[in-house]
């Protein structure tokens, strides 16, 4: 079991699914827990009160990461609040659908802004605190998207894509300075941004496409993410994980 007894752990998108799970697992593991929300604070809050029930502080702030000042206002509430960031998880992101040529110019950005932009800045506002620390874990949600392309989902796939090259970039650079950075790239995970999906004939393909026919639930990509903080993880750098059910070998 990864170990995160006396760690701070910030997870952005930590509202709902993926992230939510994430902040669980990683209280359950022992870590103070901050979670990050755009819009919905009834979830974040219920989030936060699963944290507490675990015996651990839980702190949720309202930003928007794909503003650089949300972002930066995030880590700082945090860092306040808690005094360090020791654990950082990338994970708020939208997933918007249209075909390449009726893509406006606005969505683009959106989906670039939020998911790989935001991550950039998350990530440049919290690492002075660790690098006076000598210390930290940042985790990239990425997607099984960014691996293998999907149609009508070009800018979420460049996005996730692009998160991956920031990930190694970003080992890299900071990995003397005891620094870790890595990625998770889940494939198909019922959460609210899929949902929708699963019991149509585009989800009925997808499970097809899996060795064993389960879709990932959150509680799957939150495991791997954990263990990515934790010191289990101390000689993992620029690597991404694939809890994907198997829809994508390396
Ligand atoms: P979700 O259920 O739709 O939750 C998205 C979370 O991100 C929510 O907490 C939301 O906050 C937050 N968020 C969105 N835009 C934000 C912004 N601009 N600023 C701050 N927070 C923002 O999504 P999910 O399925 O758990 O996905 C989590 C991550 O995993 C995403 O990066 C997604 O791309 C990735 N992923 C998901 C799947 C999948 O199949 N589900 C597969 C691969 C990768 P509010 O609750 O306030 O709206």
């Amino acid at each position: 079991m990864p170990d995160l007894t006396d760690r701070v752990v910030l997870v952005t998108g930590g509202s709902r699914g993926i992230g939510a799970a994430t902040a669980i697992a990683a209280a359950t593991a022992g870590a103070d827990v901050a979670i990050g929300y755009r819009e919905q604070a009834v979830a974040a809050d219920s989030v936060v009160a699963g944290i507490r029930d675990l015996g651990r502080q839980a702190v949720a702030v309202q930003a928007d990461v794909s503003d650089p000042h949300g972002a930066e206002q995030i880590v700082r509430e945090v860092e306040d609040t808690f005094g360090s960031i020791d654990g950082l998880v990338n994970n708020a992101g939208i997933m918007p659908s249209s075909p390449l040529t009726d893509m406006s110019n606005d969505e683009w950005t959106a989906v670039l802004q939020t998911n790989l932009s935001g991550p950039f800045y998350c990530s440049r506002a919290a690492l002075p605190g660790m690098l006076r620390r000598g210390r930290g874990s940042i985790v990239m949600i990425s997607s099984r998207l960014a691996q293998v392309g999907w149609p009508e989902l070009a800018h979420y796939a460049a996005s996730k894509a692009g998160l991956l090259g920031l990930t190694k970039s970003m080992a890299r650079e900071y990995g003397s300075a005891g620094i870790r950075v890595n990625a998770v790239a889940p494939g198909f995970t019922i959460t609210d941004m899929t949902r929708h999906i699963v019991d149509t004939d585009a989800g009925r393909r997808r499970l097809a496409e899996l060795p064993a026919p389960r879709f990932p639930e959150p509680e799957d990509v939150a495991a791997a993410v954990v263990f990515l903080l934790s010191d289990q993880a101390t000689a993992f750098h620029g690597q991404t994980l694939n809890p994907n059910g198997g829809g994508f070998m390396q």
